[in-house]
C-alpha cells in the first residue's frame, strides 16, 4: 500500500484523501487548523453553494485542463457522491446548488463523517514548513517534527480568506520543489470605484445591470442585485466582473463599470414617461422609476437642478440624464484584497501539472489539487466543484 500525505484540510484536500483511500492508499491528512473544512463553513453565506448542476470546463479560466478532470469526475458524479454522503441538493436559479438543510456546515458534517469511517488520520495543527523528495517524500512541519509519505497531494488553496488558513505558504512548497506561479489577484471581490458621490450612494441596494467596460467597449454584463458602498460597488453582479475587471486592472488597463440604473423599459419608453411627466420636477419624475437614494448624486453628477422642470430641461441635459440613466459610467480603481476574495486568481502554473493525474511534472509523486492551481471559475459553485473534482483525481493516481 502506498503511503499518500494530504497537506491541508479543506475541500480538495478531503476528498482528495477520501479518493485516495477509496482507492487503497495509506491516508493521512495534515491540517494547520484545529478543525477541517473551515473555509466550507464560510462559503454561500453559510449556505454552502457546493457546486453547480450546469457546470462545465467553460466556466474555467483554462477550460482545456479542467475538461479531463471532469471527464473523470463531473458534476453529476460529484453530486451522487454527495447524496451518497447524505446530502440532498437543492438546486436554485442557474443551477446553483445547496444542501437542503441550507447548512454549510453539513457539508463538512458528512465530510469529516467519511474521514472517520474510512479510519482517515487527521493531524490536526500541522503546519507544513517544508517538503524534500529524495527516494521519498520528507515532510517538515513548524515544531520540527519529519514526516515520510511515498507520495505528497498539496491541497492547501489559494490565498483567499487566508484566516480559514490558505495563508499562500502551498505557493511556497510547491516552488521549493520547481514549481513556478502565474500572477496572483483576488477574484469574486468587491470593486473600489472612483466617484465623489459613493459617500451619498452608500447602502444603496437595487436591481440593474451592470457592463465592464475595456477600450469602450462592453467586455461583460451581468444582471441583478448591485450594491453602492463606501469605497465602490458590490453585490453578485461585481463578484462575476470583478475577475475581468482585476486581471485588466494588472495589465495596466484602465476599466470602467457601466451601472445601467434603469432594469426593463428601455429608452423610448423612458422618454415616453419624461413627456408624460413634463410638468413635474426632474426628481419628482425620477421618483418611481429608480431607487430614490440615486436620485440626488446622479442629478449633481449630470448638473441638473433638482427642482427644475421636466419641460424646461434642455435637449442636451435630457440627453444627458438618458444617458446615465442607461449607463452611469465609474472607473475601476481597484478591488478588495485576498481578505474579502472568495477565490485566487493564478496560481501554480498549470503546464507543469499533468491534466489528467495532477501529478507535477517535475517532481514524480507530487500532486495538486484545488484552488493552488492556476484554475478559478465564475460565482455559483463553480470553485468548489473544481476542488471536489480536482481533489478526487489526485487522489484516485495518488494512490497508485
Ligand atoms: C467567503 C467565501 C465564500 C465562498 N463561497 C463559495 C460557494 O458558495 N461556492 C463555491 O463553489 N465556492 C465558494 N468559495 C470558494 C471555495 O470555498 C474555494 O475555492 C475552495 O474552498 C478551495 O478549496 P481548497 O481545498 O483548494 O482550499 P481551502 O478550502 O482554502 O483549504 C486549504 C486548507 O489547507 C490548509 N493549509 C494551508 N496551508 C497549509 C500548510 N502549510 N500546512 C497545513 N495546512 C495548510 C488550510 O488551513 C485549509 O484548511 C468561497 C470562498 C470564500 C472565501
Amino acid at each position: 500500500m502506498s503511503s499518500v500525505i494530504v497537506i491541508g484540510g479543506g475541500a480538495s484536500g478531503l476528498l482528495a484523501a477520501i479518493s485516495a483511500k477509496q482507492h487503497h492508499a495509506d491516508v493521512l491528512i495534515l491540517e494547520r487548523n484545529t478543525k477541517l473544512g473551515k473555509k466550507i463553513l464560510a462559503t454561500g453565506n453559510g449556505r454552502c453553494n457546493f457546486t453547480n448542476v450546469d457546470a462545465t470546463e467553460m466556466h474555467y479560466n483554462h477550460p482545456y485542463f479542467v475538461r479531463p478532470v471532469f471527464e473523470q469526475m463531473s458534476p453529476k458524479k460529484t453530486l451522487q457522491l454527495f447524496e451518497q454522503f447524505g446530502i440532498t441538493p437543492k438546486i436554485e436559479d442557474e443551477g446553483k446548488t445547496y444542501p437542503l438543510s441550507e447548512q454549510a456546515s453539513s457539508i463538512v458534517d458528512v465530510l469529516i463523517y467519511e474521514i472517520e469511517r474510512l479510519n482517515i488520520p487527521v493531524k490536526y495543527d500541522a503546519y507544513v514548513t517544508s517538503i524534500k523528495k529524495q527516494d521519498v517524500f520528507e515532510i517538515e512541519l513548524q515544531h520540527g517534527e519529519r514526516l515520510k509519505a511515498d507520495r505528497v497531494i498539496l491541497a492547501t488553496g489559494g490565498l483567499a480568506m487566508p484566516k480559514s488558513g490558505s495563508d499562500g505558504t502551498g505557493y511556497q512548497l510547491a516552488q521549493s520543489c520547481g514549481h513556478t506561479m502565474t500572477p496572483i489577484f483576488p477574484a469574486l471581490v468587491k470593486l473600489e470605484l472612483n466617484s465623489p458621490h459613493l459617500k451619498a450612494l452608500d447602502g444603496v441596494k437595487f436591481p440593474g445591470t451592470v457592463e465592464l467596460i475595456h477600450d469602450g467597449h462592453p467586455v461583460q454584463t451581468e444582471t441583478g442585485d448591485v450594491l453602492f458602498t463606501k469605497y465602490g460597488i458590490s453585490g453578485p453582479t461585481i463578484l462575476q466582473i470583478s475577475r475581468k475587471a482585476n486581471q485588466l486592472l494588472q495589465e495596466g488597463q484602465s476599466v470602467f463599470i457601466n451601472v445601467i440604473l434603469v432594469n426593463g423599459p428601455n429608452q423610448r419608453d423612458v422618454a415616453k414617461r419624461f413627456s408624460q411627466l413634463k410638468d413635474r420636477s426632474v426628481e419628482m419624475s425620477l421618483i418611481g422609476l429608480i431607487n430614490k437614494r440615486i436620485i440626488h448624486p446622479l442629478l449633481k453628477e449630470v448638473h441638473i437642478d433638482p427642482h427644475v422642470m421636466v419641460k424646461d430641461l434642455s435637449k442636451d441635459k435630457m440627453n444627458t440624464l438618458q444617458q446615465h440613466l442607461f449607463g452611469w459610467s465609474f472607473p475601476i480603481v481597484g478591488s478588495k484584497d485576498f481578505d474579502d476574495a472568495q477565490v485566487t486568481a493564478g496560481g501554480i502554473t498549470i503546464d507543469e501539472v499533468n491534466p489528467q493525474t495532477l501529478e507535477s511534472k517535475k517532481v514524480a509523486g507530487l500532486y495538486f489539487c484545488g484552488e493552488i492551481l492556476d484554475i478559478d471559475g465564475l460565482c455559483g459553485g463553480y470553485n468548489l466543484q473544481w476542488a471536489w473534482s480536482s481533489g478526487f483525481v489526485a487522489g484516485k493516481y495518488a494512490s497508485r
